[in-house]
C-alpha cells in the first residue's frame, strides 16, 4: 500500500486504517486480527474508550505487545459531550493504561460540534487547553478531533487551526463534508474517513448500487471503499474489521495504484447526485414538521423510506425502522411511523407540501414486520 501523508506534522499512513469498533470481544480472537493488519501493512489503529463494550482499547493494548505498538499509530479519543461532564486527564490516563502505552500519538476531541467546540473545548480550562498540556509532558503527540454536526461549524474548526489531523463522515450516499475535507488538506490537516462504507449501509445488496459498479469492482462496499479512496484529500480510510478475511479484502482494495478513473468516479457522483435530488423531492430532512407531540420522528422515517425507495436499501430500512421501534441505541431516536395518531399538528408545515400522514401510513405499510 502506497502511505499518504497524514496532517503537516510529516506522518505518513495507509490508506486503510483499522478500526477497532467491531474486533472479538476476546483477545485470543482479536490479537490474530489486528497483527494481520498490522504484518500487511496497516499502521494506524484508531480505537475509543466506549467501543467493543468498552473493552476495545483493552484489546488493543494487548495486540500491540511483543513490538507491535512500534508499529503502529494510536488513535483514541476522549468524549466531550455537550451535557456530560468528562475530564480529559482521567480519560488519558485511562487509555494510556488500557493500551498500554506512554503515549497516543493521534488524541481526538471526540464527536464535536459548533456548541460543545465553542462551549467546552475553547472555553479557558477547557479541553482544548487540558490536550496542549498534555502534550507537553509527552502524553500525546497530535492533537486531533471527530466530528458530527453541520459544515460550517467544521469549516470553522478547521480555519481555526488548532488541530493535526480529523476524523469525519464522508461515503458516496453522503458526500457533505467534501468541501471541508478540501479545506482541511489545504490547511495542512491529515483527513481521515469514518463510515466508508456508510455504516454498513452500503455492504447490503441494493440493485440501485449494483448498477453504479464500474467494470472490475465486485461489489458495492468495494466500490463505496475505492469511491473514499478516489478523492486526494483523503489521507485514510477508516474502516471497522471484525475478521482477517475483511482485513485481507480491505487491503486489497486499498493497494490499487488508481482507486477509480477520473471518469468512473465522476460518472459515480452525478449519479449520486442524481439520487438525492430524487430523494430530496420526497423530504428534505428539513425538520419543520417537528416537534411531533406524540414524538414520531417524521424526518427520520422519511429519510428510511428514501433509503428504501431510491436506493433500494430495503433490508437495511427495514432493520433500522425495527431498531427504531425497539428503541436501540446508535440509530435514529423518536417514534416510528406507527405512533402516529394522526393529529394534523404537523400538516401545515411541511415546505414540500408533502401529505405526512399519507405518507407515514405508507413508511409503516413498507417497513414494519
Ligand atoms: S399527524 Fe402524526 S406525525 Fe403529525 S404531529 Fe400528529 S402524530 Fe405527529
Ligand atoms: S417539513 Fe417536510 S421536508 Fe421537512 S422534514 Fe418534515 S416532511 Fe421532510
Amino acid at each position: 500500500m502506497q502511505k499518504r501523508s497524514f496532517g503537516s506534522n510529516g506522518a505518513k499512513i495507509t490508506p486503510i486504517s483499522f478500526g477497532a469498533m467491531r474486533i472479538p470481544h476476546q483477545a485470543d480472537k482479536a490479537t490474530p486480527i489486528i497483527r494481520r493488519a498490522i504484518d500487511m501493512g496497516i499502521n494506524y489503529i484508531d480505537t475509543a474508550p466506549f467501543y467493543c463494550d468498552s473493552k476495545s482499547e483493552d484489546l488493543v493494548g494487548e495486540a500491540l505487545q511483543d513490538g507491535y505498538r512500534e508499529k503502529v499509530y494510536i488513535s483514541t479519543k476522549c468524549p466531550v459531550g455537550t451535557k456530560d461532564e468528562y475530564d480529559l486527564d482521567e480519560f488519558l490516563h485511562q487509555s494510556l493504561k488500557r493500551l498500554k502505552t506512554d503515549y497516543i500519538d493521534f488524541y481526538h476531541l471526540w464527536s464535536l460540534n459548533g456548541e460543545n467546540y465553542r462551549e467546552k473545548v475553547l472555553a479557558p480550562g477547557g479541553f482544548l487547553e487540558k490536550a496542549v498540556k498534555a502534550q507537553e509532558k509527552g502524553f500525546i503527540k497530535n492533537i486531533s478531533f471527530s466530528f458530527h454536526g453541520e459544515v460550517e461549524d467544521l469549516i470553522e474548526i478547521i480555519q481555526d487551526g488548532h488541530f493535526t489531523t480529523m476524523l469525519v463522515q464522508y461515503n458516496i450516499l453522503n458526500r457533505e463534508n467534501e468541501e471541508a475535507i478540501a479545506l482541511a488538506r489545504e490547511k495542512g490537516l491529515g483527513v481521515a474517513i469514518m463510515g466508508p462504507v456508510a455504516g454498513g449501509r452500503l455492504a447490503r445488496p441494493s440493485k440501485v448500487i449494483e448498477k453504479m459498479l464500474p467494470k472490475g469492482v465486485s461489489t458495492s462496499a468495494e466500490l463505496a471503499l475505492r469511491f473514499v479512496l478516489a478523492n486526494s484529500d483523503v489521507s485514510t480510510a477508516v474502516s471497522g474489521m471484525e475478521n482477517i478475511e475483511m482485513v485481507e479484502e480491505n487491503i486489497a482494495t486499498a493497494s490499487r495504484p488508481e482507486p477509480l478513473s477520473k471518469e468512473e468516479h465522476e460518472k459515480i457522483k452525478s449519479t449520486t447526485e442524481e439520487l438525492k435530488a430524487l430523494a430530496e423531492l420526497y423530504c428534505t430532512s428539513c425538520g419543520y414538521c417537528m416537534p411531533c407531540p406524540h414524538d414520531v420522528n417524521i424526518p427520520a422515517n422519511f429519510q428510511l423510506m428514501n433509503y428504501y425507495r431510491v436506493y433500494d436499501l430495503k433490508d437495511y430500512a427495514r432493520e433500522v425502522y425495527q431498531k427504531m421501534e425497539a428503541g436501540e441505541k446508535f440509530v435514529p431516536q423518536g417514534k416510528t411511523a406507527q405512533h402516529c395518531i394522526e393529529c394534523g399538528e404537523c400538516m401545515d408545515k411541511c415546505p414540500q407540501n408533502i401529505d405526512i400522514i399519507k405518507q407515514l401510513q405508507e413508511v409503516k405499510e413498507a417497513l414494519k414486520k
